[in-house]
């Protein structure tokens, strides 16, 4: 008996991925065994759904999901710069801020993106990750007992990994004992799986996270070819049920880092009732350097955003300080003087202008 697969079955779509570059030689028609040992160290997967958006190995997408010989790079050598495990209180719990936290619940990923900030949190071995499937862990337990005992904790970020990978029901299990904490005002989701694997988005989903308002869900979207009629209908679903949604964009060297295809994907996503939240500056996490685009070039793209395109279409330009100090926005308004009342600055049009405060 043939087996066919239905093409919206998320997990069926996921388990089909390309996780060697077998796998990746057998599809582009091409040798890749430069990748073998980088793919050794830093495990590869690409779902066929996200596959079949790339159109070539080194177009933005690609770039994204492909290996790259320039991961072995020693160049950077911290796999977590920003100090994530030492400020968390708990294993999988990271309290920085004093009323946020981020409750990394998941260990799975739709895609195993290059330049993963928590490239040291991917599994070694694809196929083998801790999918939460039979109730609660005893890491999760954990996180939540501290959440209960941190009143400061008004605003909690379901993160990992990602989220929505979960099985609906353990979602809203977690989801359910995290808003039946008095002190916990928000609750939010950062996943990248309106872009990587939308048919995870179904009705179903949008019903359960319907039920735990306040709930923001913050996407990842780096490049406009990303934005299919699947994340489309997938970011739809989401607002539909009620959820503002906002947008993490990483700018990466080679992927988005120009003011055409930035500005593109601003555009794209707000009419796709998505709000740009932040562009991050890449973090000096070890095996990523290749992406990081100089200061010049984010201040660059930034300028060709602000003034130029609606403001709804104008994130701030996030970097996270080293040590886990804290993410500062960095603007790309030239601010040439200031004085105590008076400050001077270069407006869009490249007009130097001054602003009296009283
Ligand atoms: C980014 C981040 C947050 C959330 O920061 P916001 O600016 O509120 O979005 C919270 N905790 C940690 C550890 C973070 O890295
Ligand atoms: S989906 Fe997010 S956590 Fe997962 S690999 Fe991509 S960037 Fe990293």
């Amino acid at each position: 008996m043939k087996t066919t697969i239905d093409p919206m079955n998320w997990r069926e779509i996921l388990a089909r991925s390309v996780t060697d570059v077998d796998g990746l030689e057998q599809h582009f028609q091409a040798d890749f065994s430069s990748l073998r040992s980088v793919a050794e160290r830093h495990p590869l997967r690409i779902n066929p759904y996200y596959l079949s958006l790339i159109r070539d190995p080194s177009d933005g997408l690609g770039r994204q999901a492909l290996p790259d010989v320039r991961e072995l790079s020693t160049d950077l050598k911290d796999s977590d710069p920003l100090s994530e495990e030492p400020q968390s209180p708990v294993p999988g719990l990271i309290h920085r801020y004093p009323d946020r936290v981020v409750f990394l619940v998941s260990g799975d990923c739709a895609m195993y993106c290059r330049y993963c900030m928590r490239k040291r949190n991917i599994p070694k071995e694809p196929g083998l990750i801790p999918v939460l499937t039979d109730g609660l862990s005893e890491r999760i337990e954990k996180g939540i007992r501290y959440i209960k005992d941190t009143p400061a904790i008004r605003d909690v970020i379901l993160s990992g990994g990602d989220p929505l990978l979960m099985e609906t029901g353990v979602l809203s299990s977690i989801l359910k004992r995290v808003r039946a904490i008095a002190h916990v005002e928000t609750l939010r989701i950062h996943t990248r799986v309106p872009s990587t694997l939308p048919q995870r988005i179904t009705e179903r989903l949008a019903a359960v996270l319907k039920q735990h308002h306040p709930l923001y869900i913050n996407t990842h979207f780096n490049h406009p070819d990303e934005i299919t009629p699947e994340a489309q209908a997938a970011c739809a679903r989401l607002a539909d049920a009620g959820i503002p949604l906002g947008c993490q964009t990483v700018l990466l060297k080679g992927v988005n880092d120009t003011p055409d295809i930035m500005t593109r994907l601003m555009r794209k996503l707000v009419r796709n009732r998505v709000r740009p939240y932040y562009i991050h500056h890449p973090d000096p996490v070890a095996g990523t350097a290749h992406f990081r685009p100089s200061l010049a070039t984010g201040l660059a793209v930034m300028r060709s955003l602000r003034g130029h395109v609606s403001g709804l279409c104008v994130p701030q330009y996030m970097i996270d300080l080293p040590g886990g100090k804290g993410k500062m926005p960095l603007l790309s308004t030239q601010i040439a003087e200031t004085s105590e009342n008076r400050v001077t600055v270069v407006n869009y049009q490249g007009e130097v202008c001054t602003y009296d405060f009283c």
